[in-house]
């Protein structure tokens, strides 16, 4: 077991990839994309978003990855709302004192263009998160081509220590 943390602030940060696949639906940050022709092959819901956010909340405390949380072996996980993972991982950085201060995310994905969901997405992971959604950045990228058939997610986050 390693010692309680201490310091004022912690980073955190995760990461999340998934194949996509014809016939399924995409969803990013907790919102469904429309016109979306592939969506992520997953044993839950497969938002990349939530799962590197929910990684870069446990990083911050040295607490794992959501695998060790949810495996994708338990059947009790096919299908799972991503937004539970989350949750988890808040509650067990709330247990240790932190609570996120602003948070940071990427999205690596050809089509469709999200543009028009930015706020969307920032709405909802501030929402998750209990915070204003002017603390939650999020920025879109393509892969010129290299990986059509895939969605890239980085996150980056701040966890300040409140008690
Ligand atoms: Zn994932």
């Amino acid at each position: 077991m390693t010692s309680s943390p201490t310091l004022p602030y912690r980073i955190g940060f995760g990461e999340d990839a998934h194949r996509l696949s014809g016939g399924r639906p995409l969803i990013l940050g907790g919102v469904p994309i429309p016109n979306a022709e592939k969506g992520a092959v997953a044993h839950s819901d497969g938002d990349a978003v939530l799962h590197a956010l929910a990684d870069a909340l446990l990083s911050g405390l040295a607490l794992g990855d959501i695998g060790q949380y949810f495996p994708d072996t338990d059947a009790a996980h096919k299908g799972l709302d991503s937004a539970v993972i989350v949750a988890r991982a808040l509650d067990l950085v709330q247990e240790r004192g932190y609570v996120p201060a602003n948070v940071a995310l990427v999205v690596t994905l050809d089509k469709p263009k999200l543009g028009p969901l930015r706020a969307a997405i920032a709405q909802n992971v501030a929402l998750l998160l209990g915070l204003p959604e002017s603390e939650v950045g999020v920025s879109f990228k393509t892969s010129e081509g290299l990986a059509p058939d895939h969605v890239q997610t980085r996150v980056t986050l701040l966890l300040v220590r409140s008690a």
